[in-house]
């Protein structure tokens, strides 16, 4: 690669859309040439949904563009292992610890286990891997020293072992919600009473540190006893460690933005007196029948069931990257639903790209151009430096996509340069930037699968309408035996193929 490709940030000039300012910004780094990115993890208590999928290939996508145009990028993801409790505020069991007494194992075995799932699934969608992936549990002594230097600060305040954010106390000196848009004294005028057990000054304070009840399992000494850290400020103790107390980018759902980023900023605030992040990016979320996919509600979809075929919502199995385009055709900001159809569609879409990638190599060279090349690759540039917009991006890879069908219908010619430039750029964007692959694990060959059985399947009904049963149920079981289960229901029958 030579030097003026790998700097490119220093003529495509990037915007974002900055979630503090709510307006796009010029993305210009805190040190030039370097970009530092915290991104919130995954709560490992149970296997991450598509919609936690979304928002991690959002930054995925982020993280892959960066690099592409030449940054030096420390992408720091964390695992929440500790300390998110189940209502997302202060109240009831650690998400961790409740599943671990359902199941009658160690939390730390829920750990392993969910933390093992996501990464099967991240490589799977052909993921980068962040440049540190850090845990809340390793960080409790880090987590402790900023609890202290709050204290010292005079903005929380220890309670029955406890240690509470002060929240209108910060607001005094800094600004509380103006990440989130949303002021404390609206916040406080819109909160019911707190109950008499309460043993916090206001709602709106949020535990640092909370006691450990006796048949709390996840439980650490401290100077105010053995207690376990508040879910907010993990995420400050990390990016604070490995980005520095000024980084550049912060992102998430959007779901995170109150009160676990407006909490994350003020503890920052408070303990080194100014504001942490730059540039906070947050990603919208995947909807199923119109509502947020969430692991609470059941209102969700698992990557590997959608893999394998084996759910009630799609028609047939997608393979990852089929998925992976479907969500890059969206904005990251634009809430997207997912559907049989959309991923219909993006499947004949991705084949299209696909094969038009395939062919790229047998074009023949002509004498001269028909298309400008430059200017349709700084339309993909100008694409992705509009705040990452991957569905311009997508449209434009098209318009390379019917000049290459042109070409090889010998209705279009290239020179030399234009068809190695024009190879460059869809290689790098579709494989680099949206980090799409060719294999296609449900493509071709499964509708040649589904083919199979269907006809199979057809069989089988004729076995059962002639009484030989011998027959049908032999059809059964062996399809059984090679993965490919089927399901008799009011409709007919369907099949999924386990892995
Ligand atoms: P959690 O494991 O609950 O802490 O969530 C991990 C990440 O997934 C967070 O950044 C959430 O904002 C994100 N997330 C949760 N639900 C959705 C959804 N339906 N669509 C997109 N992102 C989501
Ligand atoms: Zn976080």
């Amino acid at each position: 690669m030579c030097i003026a490709t790998m700097q490119l940030y220093k003529t495509q000039r990037l915007k974002v859309y900055n979630s503090l300012s709510s307006t796009k910004e010029l993305f210009e780094p805190i040190n030039e040439g370097h970009v530092g990115m915290y991104v919130c993890g995954p709560t490992v208590y149970s296997n991450v949904h598509l919609g936690n999928c979304r928002t991690f290939m959002s930054f995925d996508m982020i993280f892959r563009y960066l690099r592409h145009l030449g940054y030096k990028v420390r992408y720091v993801r964390n695992i929440t292992d500790a300390g998110h409790l189940e209502d997302d505020a202060d109240e009831g069991e650690d998400k961790i610890s409740k599943k671990a007494r359902l199941e009658q194992i160690e939390p730390m075995e829920v750990v392993q286990r969910y933390t093992v799932d996501f990464h099967n699934i991240l490589q799977k969608f052909n993921f980068l891997p962040p440049s540190i992936e850090p845990t809340a549990t390793g960080h409790i002594i880090e987590q402790i020293e900023i609890i202290k230097e709050i204290l010292d600060k005079g903005y929380a305040y220890e309670i029955n072992d406890s240690v509470y954010f002060d929240v209108k106390k910060f607001n005094e000196d800094y600004e509380y919600g103006k990440l989130s848009g949303r002021k404390l004294e609206d916040m406080i005028s819109n909160t019911r009473e707190l109950a008499a057990q309460d043993e916090k000054k206001n709602s709106q304070d949020f535990a640092l540190w909370k006691k450990a009840e006796p048949q709390h399992i996840m439980r650490w000494p401290s100077p105010w006893g053995d207690g376990f850290p508040g879910w907010h400020l993990e995420c400050t103790a990390m990016s604070t460690k490995y980005l520095g107390e000024n980084f550049d980018i912060h992102g998430g759902g959007m779901d995170l933005k109150f009160p676990h980023h407006e909490c994350e900023i003020a503890q920052a605030e408070a303990s080194n007196g100014h504001s942490p992040v730059k540039y906070w990016l947050h990603a919208n979320m995947l909807t199923l029948n119109g509502k947020k996919m969430a692991k609470s509600t059941g209102n969700n979809i698992l990557p590997e069931e959608i893999f394998t075929g084996n759910n009630n919502i799609l028609s047939k199995a997608f393979s990852p990257s089929v998925v992976r385009f479907f969500m890059m055709q969206a904005h990251y900001t634009s809430i997207l639903d997912l559907s049989n159809e959309a991923l219909l569609a993006s499947e004949k879409g991705y084949q299209r790209l696909m094969e038009a990638i395939a062919n790229l190599d047998g074009l023949k060279i002509g004498t001269t151009s028909d298309f400008n090349v430059k200017e349709w690759r700084q339309k993909c540039y100008d694409a992705m430096n509009d705040d990452f917009n991957t569905p311009i991006l997508i449209a434009n890879l098209f318009e390379g996509v019917k000049h290459i069908n042109l070409i090889k219908e010998g209705k279009e010619q290239l020179s030399e340069d234009d068809k190695n430039l024009l190879s460059e750029t869809m290689n790098s964007f579709v494989f680099d930037v949206l980090g799409l692959e060719t294999k296609n694990d449900s493509g071709k060959d499964s509708e040649k699968l589904s083919g199979v059985v269907e006809l199979l399947i057809h069989l089988r009904n004729e076995a059962r309408a002639n009484k030989d049963f011998s027959t049908s149920d032999k059809i059964r079981d062996q399809l059984a035996e090679l993965g490919i289960q089927l399901k008799d229901n009011k409709e007919g029958t369907t099949f999924s193929v386990t892995q």
